[in-house]
């Protein structure tokens, strides 16, 4: 069986990738393990833009920048293709700083005001719009009126409705998605990859071959990955389901990134944990009462009563949050589109032009270097 390019992987950095190379002509197979699109790219919240951007690398930012500029033709392009709607929308983003009480002032507040006075000075450097507001002009439905920030350009994207708009646009294009069959191995030699194994023990061959498969791709990679640095983060999400417009915008507390997603049919997306559990995806009883507590303190109608459901999703974590899209170092044809960590859906439109260039030998609309394949 071969193709040209064969991607390992169905999350939504293989599939965004698999769609940019057959938009430019290549015939490509996605090989999933299980089923496409049901990992950390289904479990994800769907927020297209680092949560803070001031907080990371510039590299993290430009990626996120890079995206951001494409989102829209891509979702223009899966919904003209496929009819479904990923329920891409500008819902602006509430960033809500500490509240100090008034004894604290001093040094806690000059923090404070030096890192607002620090996301103001990356806004404006960054053209990325930003205001300062009473919170409560934005949200009414806040337990607290207080100080904020303002986003109005961050969207969201609901992510299932994303992933089955990508995979129905691959097989729509004529690419192949084999599901269900797990890469075992890759046959390397004279520098180039050869083959690949199934745990079915089929082979496939191509002239290119793409890890993107999130937490698992270091492992997949075995003594390939060199100092690839990729391991599984586990976050978790409550959901509830209160009154379509109780929310409108995407809320952000600044001291621990704990935020509320509202969709347009009254959802909320409450999250997300941060933890080191290995590859255990299971949910937890103790998070789901933190991000209770945390929902029902910032917007009192969120109660128990109004949960409708709870998950958690593999991140594949990566250091600072920079992501690996790169030719391997010494196999031509080996590539890896994977550790996008916190932000893999807000990063894939980008991602996938960037290593779709690198395959196509295209030049690059950014400087590449921060994504090298560390050796
Ligand atoms: C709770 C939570 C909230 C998040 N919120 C956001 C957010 O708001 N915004 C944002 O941008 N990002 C968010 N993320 C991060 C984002 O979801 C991830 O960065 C992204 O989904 C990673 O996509 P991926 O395709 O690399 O990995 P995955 O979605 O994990 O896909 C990898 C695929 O590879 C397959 N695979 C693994 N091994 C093999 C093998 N040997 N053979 C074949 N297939 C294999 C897996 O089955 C899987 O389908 C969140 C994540 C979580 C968990």
């Amino acid at each position: 069986m071969s193709s040209d390019v064969i991607v390992i992987g169905g999350g939504i950095a293989g599939l965004a990738t698999a769609h940019e190379l057959i938009r430019s002509g290549a015939s490509v197979t996605i090989l999933e393990r299980s089923r496409c699109g049901l990992e950390a790219s289904w479990a994800g919240a769907g927020i297209l833009s680092p949560l803070l951007p001031w907080d990371y690398p510039q590299s993290v930012a430009r990626l996120a920048q890079l995206s951001n500029s494409l989102f829209p033709e891509f979702i223009e392009a899966l919904t003209t293709e496929t009819g479904i709607d990923p329920e891409y929308q500008a819902s602006g983003m509430l960033v809500l700083p500490e509240l100090l009480p008034e004894s604290s002032g001093d040094a806690k507040g000059l923090r404070q005001d030096a890192r607002n006075q620090m996301a103001e000075d990356w806004c404006g450097r960054n053209a990325f719009p930003m205001t300062r507001v009473r919170s409560r002009e934005i949200a009414r439905a806040l337990a607290r009126d207080q100080e904020a920030f303002w986003l109005p350009g961050v969207c969201q994207v609901r992510n299932p409705r994303l992933l089955q708009a990508l995979i129905r646009a691959v097989n729509l294009a004529g690419g192949k998605i084999v599901e269900h069959t797990a890469v075992a191995g890759l046959r390397v030699e004279r520098g180039r990859t050869q083959s690949i194994s199934t745990s079915q023990g089929d082979e496939y061959s191509a002239d290119h071959y793409i890890v993107a498969a999130g937490p698992w791709s270091r492992q997949l990679l075995g003594e390939h990955a060199l100092k690839l640095d990729i391991w599984p983060v586990r976050g978790q999400i409550l959901l509830f389901k209160a009154q379509p417009g109780l929310l409108d915008t995407i809320l952000l507390q600044e001291w621990d990134y704990f935020y509320l997603i509202p969709r347009h049919d009254g959802h909320i997306l409450a999250g997300s944990t941060l933890e080191e559990a290995g590859f255990d995806k299971s949910p937890t009883t103790e998070a789901r009462q933190i991000l209770l507590a945390k929902a029902h303190a910032l917007v009192p109608a969120l109660t128990e009563e109004t949960v409708s459901g709870h998950w958690a999703g593999l991140r594949p974590g990566s250091p600072a949050n920079i992501p690996v899209i790169d030719r391997h170092p010494s196999i031509s044809n080996l590539y890896l589109n994977s550790g996008h960590y916190r932000y893999g859906v807000t990063m894939a439109p980008g991602s996938a032009r960037l290593l779709s260039n690198i395959i196509l030998d295209k030049p690059q609309p950014v400087d590449v270097t921060p994504y090298q394949w560390p050796r």
